[in-house]
């Protein structure tokens, strides 16, 4: 079997070649025109991580639309949150002979031994949203300016409690959550909005009662909404008898949902007693109407329609022997290369722009707020 990263390599070159002779009624293999043809009826398969979260469930029906689109057949799988029953369904494909993988990994690490078959079959991988790390068998990494989901949380919420404007406020009370730590994006996501809050926690203006501050000891394992729920009453209960909670940093819509309902079992969200100023991610529409109904207080709308194009463009690049787009060769080291990305702008949502933002771009229709 040819090493495919060497072919890989060789792309951008073969390409031109390709075109010169593709003009003949020739590929670069040698083939025919009609042999061409045939990487269109090729079968992709794509490995999704949860249906337990709407975003999901678009991003692997944009995917199957936009390669189908292309005149790819597709295999779309979802691992519900267990990383070995999603390594079993990515060996699975190869094995019935894909031609191409897009994978959002549910654990970034439990993916090497796999890859390494795809690598052995020829097969190129995507790496969808989240990096795939430790491996040289990843190919292109499609996603969203991660740190920079962060960095609208974390100024969404200096802003909304009047810290921007400098001067002496506070201190306000803050807890931070992070997302799941097998899932790379979640640092970047911490970090993106710790760059903007830190500064204030050292001047003492945000304090974290709990003292929970560490990555490490602020991570919800699968973004499960219930367990970030528990955390938060465990920290209502021990470090909030007498206090009010101003502001929680959430990275994502169900754990925001998840720490709401902490909050108004705690009696916030009473006349005397207003919710604090929280976060999330995805722009689902849970948290869209709760947006709406003045509980939580903004999301991160990530178009998945434009990262489902830009990941099946890679694909038929790869399978045309064209180079895929990127705008991003050097922020993704992974462990074993940097990997070259194309990285898409996330945008703050809140009751203010909603409209012109999620509904106006179709993402959510107006009538599925009511
Ligand atoms: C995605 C987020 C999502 C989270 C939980 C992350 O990898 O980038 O958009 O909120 O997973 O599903």
């Amino acid at each position: 079997m040819r090493n495919r990263r060497a072919a890989l390599a060789a792309l951008a070159g073969a390409a031109s070649l390709a075109l010169t002779l593709t003009a003949c009624g020739q590929n670069s293999e040698g083939g025919s025109e009609e042999d061409k043809k045939g990487a269109k009826g090729a079968t992709i398969g794509i490995a999704m991580p949860t249906k337990s979260s709407e975003r999901w469930i678009a991003d692997g029906n944009n995917v199957v639309k936009d390669l189908e689109s292309k005149g790819y057949k597709t295999k779309l799988v979802y691992g519900e949150d267990d990383p070995d029953q999603q390594v079993s369904q990515v060996e699975n494909l190869i094995t019935q002979g894909v031609k191409a993988l897009i994978i959002a990994a549910i654990d970034n690490k439990s993916m090497n031994n796999v890859l390494q078959q795809a690598e052995e079959a020829g097969i190129p991988v995507i790496s969808y949203d989240r990096l795939i790390l430790g491996t040289e068998n990843v190919d292109y990494y499609a996603s969203f300016d991660n740190e920079k989901v962060g960095e609208l949380q974390g100024t969404y919420i200096v802003e909304k409690l009047g810290l921007k404007d400098g001067g002496e406020k506070g201190p306000f009370n803050i807890e931070l959550f992070a997302g799941s730590n097998d899932d790379n994006n979640t640092r970047y996501f911490f970090q993106g909005a710790m760059n903007v809050l830190k500064p204030y926690i050292d001047k003492k203006q945000l304090v974290v009662r709990s003292k929970q501050t560490e990555l490490n000891q602020v991570t919800t394992l699968r973004w499960d909404g219930g367990t970030a729920q528990k955390r938060m009453d465990d920290i209502l209960t021990s470090a909030y008898r007498s206090d009010r909670v101003d502001a929680v940093l959430s990275p994502y819509d169900g754990i925001s949902i998840g720490i709401l309902s902490s909050l108004k079992s705690d009696g916030y969200g009473a006349k005397n007693k207003p919710l604090p100023v929280v976060t999330g991610q995805d722009a689902e529409v849970a948290s869209v109407k709760s947006i709406v109904a003045d509980e939580q207080s903004m999301t991160v709308y990530k178009d998945t329609r434009e990262l489902a194009k830009v990941a099946s463009n890679m694909v038929d690049a790869l399978l045309n022997d064209k180079k895929p787009e990127v705008n991003d060769e050097k922020t993704y080291d992974n462990g074993a290369k940097v990997v070259p990305a194309y990285l898409l702008e996330p945008v703050a949502v809140d009751k203010e722009n909603y409209r012109e933002t999620v509904v106006d771009s179709g993402y959510i229709k107006e009538s599925d707020l009511k």
